[in-house]
């Protein structure tokens, strides 16, 4: 059967589960594939790094109050952060690294730097939940 090389395109001869022409397109094929991938890692941590430097900036300029549009203007990518904080009173904060933000009204956007006590609460807080469970 004509098989195609998914790494080279050219015409092979082979089983039918067979992929590539040689054993050097099919470490070829997988090395790009990895490649790729950490591509796009390197692309999502430069995002993350973009937006942890926005907020920095915007804080040390003093906003700490900002739209939502400003900040998509000034190239914010809100679909990326590294982790959540939720306070005792149910308010989100999204991070990236040590910078991070809050959602308010009106298109808003409240701007914070991570602080020491978070993570305690969010310890303190796990461990409520797991005494909580049967
Ligand atoms: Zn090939």
């Amino acid at each position: 059967m004509d098989r195609q090389c998914l790494h080279c395109g050219q015409g092979f001869l082979g089983r039918s589960d067979k992929k590539f022409c040689s054993n050097q397109c099919r470490s070829a094929w997988h090395q790009s594939q990895q490649l790729q991938q950490e591509q796009s890692v390197q692309q999502i941590i430069k995002r993350l790094s973009r937006n942890r430097l926005l907020i920095r900036r915007l804080l040390a300029e003093g906003y700490k109050k900002v739209g939502r549009a400003h900040l998509v203007e000034l190239d914010f990518t809100f679909c990326y952060y590294t982790h959540q904080y939720k306070t005792k009173g149910g308010n989100t904060y999204y991070f990236c690294f040590d910078a991070g933000y809050r959602l308010l009204p009106e298109n808003k956007v409240l701007l914070v730097l991570w602080q020491e006590y978070m993570h305690a609460f969010e310890v303190e807080k796990l461990e409520m939940n797991k005494e909580q469970l049967p």
